[in-house]
């Protein structure tokens, strides 16, 4: 079986992965709070984690990994923005205005995250739907002396966990220090966070043994988590932006409940989707939704090549020169892999992936695959990847499918140039490749490599019969 190495937030390291339970692989994705559509920053987790979904489906079988990732649809801002329509005139109740925009955004977040490749989640929990096992987390830490009710609201008391700032590695002091900390007079300590805050008569709510009110971001994970996955699982997810505080958060609350379990023994967090030096982000402004460069005509697959052009844990531009030349080699392959069996996976894609998700080193496997004429194993180790065959098909078009024949005789003719001039026989090399350009094959020499070939539109196969 192939051995997965990931790297583990908590422990800073690169760690062979070993399951609780081999027969259920349970993984955890932090999910959009869906009050508006995804920008690309936010589509970076989706694909990368979609990506090590498909590896662990890949090499534990598709019936034994379980991936949760929650639709967050509680919270000021889908008020704020479920408020702003009825202010605009809209009719209806805010909860039914508040119901509809989070339906609405669900249902774009469905398509544009499907666009990208991206499989669904084994579950996708709404945080309303988990009220009661909220409730019911936020009673049991409350009795085993980890939160408190102050003036309705309900607040985890930090100091009452010494392991507190494990995941950030830092003090509970130096947070305080270092932090824009909410303080609010009913807190014991400035650190101590909302697990639940009361609603106004107009503001969605639940009844609770601490009145009418709702919960805070941090346990919705929490409860979700450990209602589809249980007290201890494999692996959490997220952006690097959630891992304080929100996971330093949830470890609190879910090692506090459950004393003696794990929480989730692998913390994976991506770095950040960058504009000019700056995270993207909906409140600095300078963001572009996954939608906007679908509607430019950008295709799904071009953005999650992008995506997987770079190394998660390192943080990454989005260029239109990226996009242009992950266009250009989609074409290209598609061209060679339409008709082919998807037949063994290229190993090092594979080994690649196992390598703590390295899907740059993965794609540079798959140019391989290409240059040295594997083109079924080139099919296969796109579809690892979550490159589907049939949806490039929708943008290249048929018309650049190539029949078989002349495919294999110009990349046999491509080969046997790159071997004439190894063996420094130049005369047989130039005549091969005059031919090949006077049949309209446009060829791109690589240094020490066999040359990238593309078809001119008025290509003409018959020229090639001179080489035959
Ligand atoms: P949010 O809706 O802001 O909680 O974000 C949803 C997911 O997107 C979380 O996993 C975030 O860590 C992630 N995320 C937000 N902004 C970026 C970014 N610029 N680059 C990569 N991931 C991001
Ligand atoms: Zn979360």
């Amino acid at each position: 079986m192939t051995k997965i190495r990931l790297t583990n937030s908590m422990t800073h390291r690169k760690q062979e992965f070993a399951p609780l339970d081999p027969a259920n692989v349970r993984m955890y994705l932090c999910g959009p709070t869906v009050y508006d559509r995804a920008h690309l920053g936010n589509a970076r987790p989706v694909v990368v984690f979609d990506v090590l979904y498909r590896l662990l489906r890949h090499v534990y079988g598709p019936d034994h990994v379980t991936y949760v990732r929650n639709f967050t649809d509680v919270d000021d801002k889908i008020n704020a923005a479920a408020l702003a329509r009825k202010e605009a005139g809209a009719a209806g109740t805010l909860e039914a205005l508040i119901r509809e925009r989070t339906e609405e955004t669900i249902g774009w977040y469905h398509a544009d995250m499907d666009a990208l490749g991206a499989l669904r989640p084994t579950h996708e929990p709404r945080a309303t739907e988990y009220i009661g096992q909220m409730v019911e987390m936020i009673a049991g830490l409350i009795a085993r002396g980890h939160a408190y009710e102050a003036e309705g609201h309900v607040l985890f008391d930090v100091r009452s966990y010494p392991d507190y700032g494990a995941l950030s590695g830092r003090s509970v002091d130096d947070m305080i220090a270092g932090a824009r900390v909410e303080v609010a007079p009913y807190k014991r300590d400035a650190m101590d966070f909302v697990l639940w805050k009361p609603s106004s008569d107009d503001l969605p709510g639940w009844e609770s043994p601490w009145g009418r009110g709702r919960p805070g971001w941090h346990i919705e994970c929490s409860a979700m988590g450990d209602a589809l996955l249980g007290p201890s699982f494999d692996i959490h997810a997220g952006g690097i932006d959630l891992q304080f505080p929100h996971h330093e958060n949830e470890i609190a609350q879910s090692m506090c409940v459950h004393p003696g379990e794990g929480f989730a023994q692998v913390w994976m967090h991506n770095e950040m989707l960058q504009v000019e030096g700056k995270k993207m982000s909906k409140s600095l402004g300078n963001f572009f939704t996954v939608r906007d460069l679908l509607d430019k005509g950008v295709p799904g697959e071009v953005i999650r090549f992008v995506l997987l052009g770079t190394h998660y844990r390192k943080p990454m531009d989005w260029t239109e020169r990226k996009a242009e030349e992950a266009t250009k080699i989609l074409r290209k392959w598609y061209r060679f892999v339409v008709d082919e069996d998807p037949s063994i996976i290229p190993s090092g894609v594979i080994n690649s992936l196992a390598d703590d998700l390295n899907t740059p080193s993965a794609l540079g496997f798959l140019h391989t695959a290409y240059s040295s004429g594997k083109h079924a194993e080139l099919r296969a180790g796109l579809e690892l990847l979550g490159f589907d065959i049939e949806s490039i098909r929708n943008w290249v078009g048929d018309a650049s499918a190539l029949n078989e024949d002349d495919r294999d005789l110009v990349a046999k003719l491509v080969y046997e140039r790159h071997q004439a001039k190894l063996n420094k026989d130049f005369g047989k090399a130039d005549a091969i490749r005059d031919v090949l350009l006077k049949a309209g094959v446009e060829l791109q020499d690589q240094k020490d490599d066999v040359a990238d070939w593309e078809l001119s539109p008025d290509f003409d196969p018959a020229k090639l019969e001179a080489l035959k």
